[in-house]
């Protein structure tokens, strides 16, 4: 039995294992660069950023329709309830699928009917955050924005992803500021390749409340003091920071430092299906390759909780918080 955990950074698209992605491409008529899975689970060895989007993008091409998110997301689901995951904010990436002719209502129907039965079946709570691509235009996000409206009731919140360096945050203050007052909650990407200035940003500019990512803060000792008197959360993800040179080596994640500081820090999968594991993977391979304690995974634990979007059922939170602090590890 792994801890029980909340899941804040992980894009239903990058949960596309190489089986499923076989199936959707069969029952759609879509034909991929790939002889049969084994060639396209070595394709997911990519060695650098581009390579990775290539086949992340281009892999999409097999999600069409209502029941290809919905089976999607089901996979994650059961994935991630096998490893300990209680609640997921599951991000998805509107402009991915329009851009390819797959409307927003197409893929929050699908992705809805899954998220529907999840706590019958999976025994997970879910939210949905939708993103925006960074090295989009503002334009397209507000677009996108107003593609969304219609569906804002399954939808809690926005965030900011895709390729970082060169796309600060306030490229996309109007968005977020729209975001904010149609009532939705405020995340974004920051400080994973880009600079610590891109994180002060989307906290001041964007009014993030919390940070996807956030390794580089480390780099500004004011922003760590800000982050920490302010209790932002941090969603990181050790085994994507690894395979997308964020860190060379997992021993050299600054997880250990940044706990010690006194920083919210959460545990996340972000692309799982393409970084080699999902949510508890991730909490075993910190836990082997950092030594962290028990108690050092159980404060991870007890902080996805804590900066879970779960502020409209705080006894539900209190009730994970609960079965955190009763786990006994092996
Ligand atoms: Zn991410």
């Amino acid at each position: 039995m792994s801890i029980p955990k909340a899941e804040l950074h992980l894009h239903i698209e990058g949960t596309l294992e190489p089986e499923l992605a076989f199936a959707l491409a069969a029952r759609n008529g879509v034909a991929l660069p790939y002889a049969d899975t084994d060639e396209l689970r070595e394709a997911y060895r990519f060695s650098d950023l581009q390579s990775f989007l290539n086949l992340y993008y281009g892999l999409m091409a097999v999600l069409r329709t209502e029941d290809d998110f919905a089976d999607l997301t089901d996979a994650y689901l059961a994935r991630a309830a096998a490893q300990g995951v209680r609640h997921a904010e599951i991000f998805f990436d509107p402009q991915a699928h329009i851009s390819r002719g797959v409307g927003i209502g197409t893929v929050v129907a699908g992705l809805g009917r899954a998220l529907d039965r999840s706590e019958a079946v999976h025994g997970v709570s879910t939210q949905l955050i939708m993103c925006f691509l960074r090295d989009e235009s503002a334009e397209s996000a507000m677009e996108t924005l107003e593609a969304a409206k219609p569906h804002l009731g399954r939808i809690v919140g926005v965030g900011l992803d895709s390729a970082e360096v060169g796309h600060p945050p306030a490229k996309f203050r109007e968005v977020y500021e729209a975001a904010a007052a149609l009532g939705l909650r405020r995340v974004a990407h920051a400080g994973e390749e880009g600079p610590p200035a891109y994180i002060t940003e989307a906290l001041d500019v964007l009014g993030a409340e919390r940070i996807d990512h956030g390794l580089r803060c480390l780099e500004d000792p004011e922003l760590v003091a800000r982050l920490v008197r302010d209790r932002v959360p941090l969603t990181l993800c050790p085994l994507s920071n690894v395979r997308l040179r964020a860190v060379d080596v997992l021993a050299e994640h600054p997880l250990p430092a940044m706990l010690d500081a006194g920083l919210l820090c959460t545990v996340n999968s972000d692309d799982p299906a393409y970084f080699g594991g999902y949510a508890e993977d991730n909490f075993r391979a910190v836990r082997a390759a950092l030594g962290l304690s028990p108690e050092r995974l159980r404060e991870l634990a007890r902080n996805s909780f804590l900066a879970a979007f779960l502020e409209h059922d705080e006894e539900r939170r209190a009730r994970y918080v609960a079965e955190v602090d009763a786990y006994e590890f092996p």
